[in-house]
């Protein structure tokens, strides 16, 4: 007997409130989809523990302005939340958790244009496993190298239909930087603009943290993210960590970033909303910090993201 696919799907269907389950391990997307031909649509990837999804109001928004840069007419939030909550039912059902703290799954949100001439978009929920390498990397954390995107800083409000501020389908080049990485021997990218301007991994948004005595002896520290307007997706995990930071004392700044920044600081993260954060060991062969001050802020700020809502 085969086991059943790990990955649960469920359609957005006006004729089915809750969505239409669907299964993961047979066809169900037409070829001539314009999601799957031109990458023509948008996606949001979210985390569940314990069956309830994290930060979800953020990503719902953030799809929203996704289908606004790509004028498309997505399903309402409503629509989501109960098809989000049948997907997460059903994979309990499916295969109930072995122990609580293996309770962790991707939650991603796809909305794609449609066969050509459809009238309306194909929407999907699909629940699956969280992979073994990026729990790892949060533990062990990452090499990462910068790599030129080619554009400049400033192209995103130059040239809006570039949508560099959306989610969109279209990661090709991400991946294409990703793999360059790996053959290379790192584990990730960071990307810079033509102009100088540190920008985000092809999956994850930056941060740095930067550890001061003051001159009354108090301890400062300031976490760090580039500028939000660079022409970056804005980080629904970056957002909600700086909420949780600032609450605690941290002291907050938005770019601009160069490289340099980046070698000089006491520690740098990719985090990003499934990996959660993963600590940078090296930026093109260089240590960033230490190790012991490395893991001494990875733990602080692990346990103030671990409880975000
Ligand atoms: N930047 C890019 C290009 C991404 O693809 C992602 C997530 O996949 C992020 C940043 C991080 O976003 P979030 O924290 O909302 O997962």
């Amino acid at each position: 007997m085969t086991s059943p696919s790990p990955v649960v799907l469920v359609f957005l269907d006006p004729d089915a409130p809750d969505g239409r389950l669907a299964d993961a391990s047979q066809p169900q997307l037409m070829v001539t989809d314009q999601g799957a031909a031109r990458g023509d649509g948008i996606f949001e990837t979210m985390l569940a523990v314990d069956g309830k999804v994290r930060k979800i109001q953020a990503h719902l928004d953030r799809l929203a302005g996704s289908a606004e840069a790509l004028d498309l007419d997505v399903p309402g939030e409503d629509q989501w939340r109960r098809a989000i909550a049948a997907g997460l039912g059903q994979h309990h059902v499916q295969h109930p958790p072995a122990a609580p703290a293996a309770d962790e799954l991707a939650v991603k949100l796809v909305v794609t244009r449609g066969v050509d001439g459809a009238v309306a978009p194909t929407a999907w929920v699909q629940v699956s496993p969280v992979g073994e390498l990026g729990r790892r990397q949060r533990e062990t954390g990452i090499d990462v190298i910068l790599l030129d995107r080619g554009y400049d800083s400033e192209v995103g409000e130059r040239a809006p239909w570039l949508l560099l501020g959306a989610k969109t389908l279209s990661y090709a080049v991400n991946m294409a930087a990703l793999r360059h990485a790996h053959k290379q021997g790192a584990d990730d990218v960071i990307f810079h603009s033509s102009d100088g301007r540190v920008l985000e991994g092809p999956t994850s948004t930056v941060l740095l943290a930067h550890v001061e005595k003051s001159a009354d002896g108090t301890t400062v520290k300031r976490l760090i993210t580039p500028q939000l307007d660079s022409g970056i997706l804005p980080g629904t995990s970056q957002g909600a960590l700086f909420i949780a930071a600032k609450a605690a004392g941290w002291e907050l700044g938005y770019g601009p970033l160069e490289p340099r920044d980046l070698l000089d600081a006491d520690a740098v993260w990719l985090i990003s909303s499934v990996r959660l954060l993963a600590p940078v060991n090296r930026i093109d062969g260089q240590e960033i910090g230490t190790p012991a001050l490395r893991k001494e802020l990875s733990d602080e700020l692990n346990l103030l993201f671990a409880g975000i809502e």
